[in-house]
């Protein structure tokens, strides 16, 4: 996977004497990453996790992202220059006042790392995840940057309809279960992650419960026993524009599982709470900016998924790339002017 494009290792760039700092080494911030260091700026990229590449290493599995392209990718980067700050989460290892202070621009893609909660009686028992969160801890496992092994057994229930419930499915399998369902309270037409990919499941050995929406996990001791599940019919529109799915009286019923991996969404995760910096953020967490990837602060800049919520390789990948054009005109110029 390339992130510069505009320069290749051993070009000769004269520096700028700018400093700019990246929050997020996931698609946005190594396409940023890519554009601004062939721009000449010293370039900083501060990412919490053991290794660039945000879910194209840690999220999405294997046999969809070859991670040697994106290593290679990252691997440029360095070595046109790029300094990476692994380990390093914002506002828990480093303050963002210190970034802040220190450099001329700062592009924020941080993404979104909050996983929704479904709200029901059991979510804290022993045996329910997170799905994103499972899936993290297994890639940091498989990758050898933990050594607290992920294995799952007997029946797995994922619950959702996006790509985190499709792959944590396959991801399950992998770590150990011996059957996967999945749990989705529309039909697949409705679903995020389209027809295709629940096809592709069900070709594949999961069993896929549509129409199906968990209202209890029941444990004992502490720990995940059974799911109470009730069937849903589609009823009118919603807001998203899809039929919402509505309970049917007393169709409620009880299954066995050993684990649930809970796929309800992901919420937006800007390196700060509230509006403290002056950043201003919208009702869903993200981060608001104008045309050209500027946020409420001079100086500040963010693209990808913090800013859409939840999206696609491809839309933050270039968001970021046009973030870093934006962040070189407004190092350049000193002009500071929202676009709407
Ligand atoms: C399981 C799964 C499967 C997916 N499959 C696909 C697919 O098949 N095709 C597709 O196009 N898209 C897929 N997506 C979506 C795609 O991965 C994202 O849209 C894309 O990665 C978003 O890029 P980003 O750079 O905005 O954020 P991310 O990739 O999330 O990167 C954000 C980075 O910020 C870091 N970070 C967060 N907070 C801090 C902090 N406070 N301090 C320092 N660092 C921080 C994180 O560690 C991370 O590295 C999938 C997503 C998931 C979860």
């Amino acid at each position: 996977m390339k992130f510069a494009r505009r320069c290749r290792p051993g070009d000769k760039i004269q520096p700028s004497g700018y400093k700019v700092a990246i929050i997020g080494a996931g698609p946005a911030g190594l396409g940023a990453a890519g554009e601004l260091i062939c721009y000449g700026h010293e370039v900083h990229v501060y990412d919490m996790l053991p290794e660039p590449g945000g879910l194209l290493i840690f999220g999405i599995p294997e046999f969809r992202i070859p991670k040697n392209g994106v290593r290679r990718g990252v691997k440029e980067l360095v070595e046109l220059g790029v300094n990476f700050h692994l380990n390093t989460k914002v506002g828990v290892d480093i303050e963002f006042d210190e970034i802040l202070r220190e450099f001329d621009a700062i592009l924020i893609a941080t993404g979104t790392w909050k996983s929704r909660r479904l709200k029901v009686p059991g979510e804290d028992l022993q045996g329910v995840y997170h799905a994103l969160e499972f899936i993290v801890d297994y890639h940091l496992y498989k990758y050898g940057y933990s050594s607290e092994e992920v294995r799952l057994s007997d029946r797995v229930i994922v619950i959702g309809g996006g790509l985190t419930a499709v792959d944590a499915c396959y991801l399950a399998r992998e770590a150990g279960a011996d059957e996967v369902f999945i749990f989705y309270r529309r039909t697949r037409e409705f679903a995020p992650a389209g027809v295709r990919e629940f096809n592709k499941l069900e070709e594949n050995g999961f069993k896929i419960y549509e129409l199906t929406q968990p209202i209890e996990f029941i444990g004992e001791d502490g720990k995940l026993r059974y799911v109470k599940a009730i069937r849903m019919k589609l009823g009118e529109k919603d807001s998203s524009g899809r039929p919402k799915p509505v309970p049917i009286e007393n169709s409620d019923f009880t299954i066995e599982a050993s684990a649930v991996l809970v796929a309800a969404g992901e919420i937006a995760t800007p390196p700060f709470i509230d509006e403290k910096y002056g950043i201003e953020l919208t009702k869903w967490n993200t981060i608001k900016t104008d045309k050209e990837y500027k946020t409420t602060r001079k100086g500040v800049f963010a693209a990808g998924d913090v800013v859409t919520g939840p999206s696609l390789i491809g839309p933050a990948l270039a968001s970021g790339k046009k973030a870093a054009l934006s962040i070189h005109k407004y190092l350049t110029t000193k002009e500071w002017k929202w676009v709407e």
